[in-house]
């Protein structure tokens, strides 16, 4: 019960926030790039490569292959068909190569990282449905690339625009694969509602899948500590029903049958009901 009305203040709050953000936009709960900063060396090379400011390359689909991982326990403990995890070892195993994407931390916050170590890419599995920090990746991306690593990055559309925006020319040795994607809460959000569930142990990872596929579960030192149907989780509830996202997701340019890049990875649900070969 007081879960229940903890989660209700919490949902309440949320609501609130979000109107207040409305009318003042300096208070920003999500992160932002700060153009202002570069302004000040008098390039304005931010503003100019900026993929908002700026067309977007776009690449109509031509071809769309629907696949999965033939390993059962590795599609378990991706969000889709764990084909993700499948590019990633790809890099690392066969091509020697670097990998970017992200994962929470002990802190439970979504942060982008490189690994180039199979056992680490784990930590990349599933759909976080929050924001992801992408802080100073995108300079490491360039690094690997111009010392002709092959590299791998896989991220939301916008993220993927950015990158590309960032590097200024197309590299041989990228792949990058863009997710379906319609929008994040912030990590504040995320933060506040964590807080509210006053858990008994530290929670240091969480994920939005589990036995019924969509399912708020808590992990403290990988012992299941909170696990709760995407029916009844309240931040599950807002997030499927577009609630609380970034202010222009909700009118986001990557939406969209025109992709930013040559791959993108998606959900194919329900597929198996309209083709018997699934
Ligand atoms: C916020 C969000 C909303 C989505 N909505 C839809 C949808 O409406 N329809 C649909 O078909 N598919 C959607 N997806 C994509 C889908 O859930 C799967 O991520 C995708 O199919 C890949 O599955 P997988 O099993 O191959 O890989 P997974 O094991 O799920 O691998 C996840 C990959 O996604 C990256 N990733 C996870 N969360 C984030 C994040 N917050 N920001 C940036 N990168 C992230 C990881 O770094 C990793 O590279 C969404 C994904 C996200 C993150
Ligand atoms: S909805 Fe658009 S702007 Fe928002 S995270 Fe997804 S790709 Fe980026």
């Amino acid at each position: 019960m007081t879960r229940i009305i903890a989660q209700v203040v919490w949902l309440a709050i949320m609501l609130v926030q979000k109107i207040v953000y409305q009318w003042n936009i300096t208070n920003m709960v999500f992160y932002h790039q700060k153009l202002i900063q570069i302004h000040a060396f008098g390039c304005n090379l931010c503003s100019i490569l900026c993929p908002i400011n700026n067309d977007i390359d776009r690449n109509e689909i031509k071809e769309a292959y629907a696949c999965f991982s033939l390993d059962n326990s590795e599609r378990k403990s991706s969000s889709s068909g764990g084909i993700a995890s499948i590019f990633y070892a790809h890099f690392i195993t066969k091509k020697n190569g670097s990998c970017y994407g992200c994962s929470y931390d002990e802190n439970l916050q979504l942060k982008f990282s490189r690994s180039d170590n199979l056992k680490e890419i784990k930590k990349y599995k599933t759909s976080k449905y929050s924001q992801s920090y992408i802080g100073k990746i995108f300079k490491d991306v360039e690094k690997d690339l111009k010392n002709n690593l092959f590299t791998l990055f896989i991220g939301t559309p916008c993220q993927i625009a950015g990158l590309k925006k960032y590097l200024r020319k197309d590299y041989k040795n990228l792949l990058t694969i863009d997710l379906i994607c319609h929008g994040v809460p912030s990590q504040k959000y995320l933060d506040e509602y964590i807080h509210g569930l006053k858990l008994k142990e530290k929670p240091d990872n969480i994920t939005f899948r589990g036995l019924n596929d969509f399912q708020f579960s808590v992990y403290s030192k990988e012992n299941l500590i909170l696990s709760e149907s995407s029916d009844t989780n309240l931040f599950f509830k807002a997030f499927l029903n577009g609630l609380f996202y970034r202010e222009n997701c909700y009118s986001c340019k990557y939406a969209n049958t025109l992709r930013v890049r040559r791959h993108y990875n998606r959900r194919f649900l329900g597929i198996r009901t309209r083709n018997s070969i699934y």
